[in-house]
């Protein structure tokens, strides 16, 4: 009976330290996630959202699309 116990105990920890090491694995990877995330500007005619590197920028204002550049601000 005492050896089942010792081996539930073992197991628990064995639980409790892969718990812990895989958190600590999941950590950086949300922080670098947060960094992913680029800059969000708005179109200039329209308002719609989108992020920095896929919006057109002209004069000044950030545009979604070359239509939208070309019908300027609105
Ligand atoms: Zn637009």
């Amino acid at each position: 009976m005492g050896k089942i116990l010792l081996l539930i105990i073992i197991g628990l920890v064995v639980y409790a330290l892969i718990r812990n090491y895989q958190r600590s694995l999941d950590k950086p990877a949300a922080s670098a996630r947060e960094h992913a995330v680029e800059d969000m500007v708005k179109c200039a005619h329209c308002g719609v959202n989108l992020p920095r590197s896929e919006a057109i920028y002209s004069g000044g204002d950030f545009f979604c699309t070359p239509e939208h550049k070309q019908l300027g601000k609105k």
